[in-house]
């Protein structure tokens, strides 16, 4: 079974403005443990496209399936766990606390949560941090809450929408390699949105390149190194590695005309 299954699906939003065609005949499909990112261009509807996964929005057409189930199934089913750009923590709340709401909401009993919540802040590096506050931790320990609690309901699909965004780059290149590390031991597939192309390459089995309006998958790349069990530091220094950056730069350059690639961080 996949994770995802998406079929002809596009959407078009109306407002006061006008209308705009966020996205157009999307077809993709992400197998189960499967790592997929989406790039392209700011405005290309790869925001759009996760909401609809998540539930979130709905397709003007065509059908989206998450492991064989609608959306909304899914969500209620709690198949999936999501991580956006903002950590979106609650500062009123522990670590531990903000980890564990997830399994607080679900009624999970509270040694089963204690543990979970342990075995959760281990998993990411913050086994001593449990009785924090957010605005105590830097922003990347505060990104790592965000993912522990992403992850507290094991679900098995992770949809995460620039989740690094905010950080500097040497915070983000490490939480990379934490996020290929806790994927490969969850087993989870994860859809991930970025508009950096190396992060992509680092991160995915396969990066799908959109392009703007209307929002069209105009090429998938499967990278060459896909299938290996995490990702190393040393991979970024792989001629394989630019091989595949420079291959995601010119599959991006040849779906946009190059206005619209500006967008799109190139290092
Ligand atoms: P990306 O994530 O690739 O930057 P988005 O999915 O955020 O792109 O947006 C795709 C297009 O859809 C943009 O033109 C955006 O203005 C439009 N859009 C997104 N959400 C809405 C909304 N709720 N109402 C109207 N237009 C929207």
């Amino acid at each position: 079974m996949n994770a995802v299954t998406i079929s002809g699906v596009g959407k078009t939003f109306d407002t006061k403005e006008g209308t705009t065609v966020a996205l157009e005949g999307i077809d993709l499909t992400i197998a189960e443990g499967e790592f997929v990112s989406l790039i392209g261009p700011s405005g290309c509807g790869k925001s759009t496209l996760m909401r609809l996964v998540a539930d979130l929005e709905q397709p003007t057409t065509g059908s989206i399936e998450v492991f064989g189930k609608t959306p909304d199934r899914a969500r209620r089913d709690q198949d999936y766990g999501i991580a956006f750009q903002q950590a979106g923590l609650l500062p009123w709340r522990t670590v531990a606390e903000n980890v564990g709401l997830p399994l607080e909401i679900h009624k999970t009993g509270k040694a089963e949560r204690t543990a979970r919540v342990a075995e959760l802040l281990e998993l990411v590096g913050l086994s001593d941090f449990g009785g924090r506050y957010p605005d105590q931790l830097s922003g990347g320990m505060q990104q790592r809450v965000a993912i522990a609690r992403a992850l507290a309901e094991r679900p098995r699909l992770l949809l995460m929408d620039e989740p690094f965004g905010a950080l500097d780059e040497m915070t983000r290149e490490r939480m990379q390699g934490e996020l290929a590390r806790i994927a490969g031991e969850t087993g989870a597939a994860v859809v991930f949105v970025t508009h950096s192309i190396p992060e992509a390459v680092f991160l995915s089995d396969r990066v799908v390149v959109m392009s703007p309006r209307p929002g069209r998958i105009t090429d998938a790349l499967t990278m060459s190194f896909a299938g290996k069990t995490g990702r190393e530091e040393g991979l970024r220094e792989q001629a394989s590695f630019f091989e595949m950056v420079t291959a995601v730069r010119e599959a991006l350059h040849q779906g946009s005309p190059t206005t619209a690639v500006r967008g799109v961080e190139t290092r």
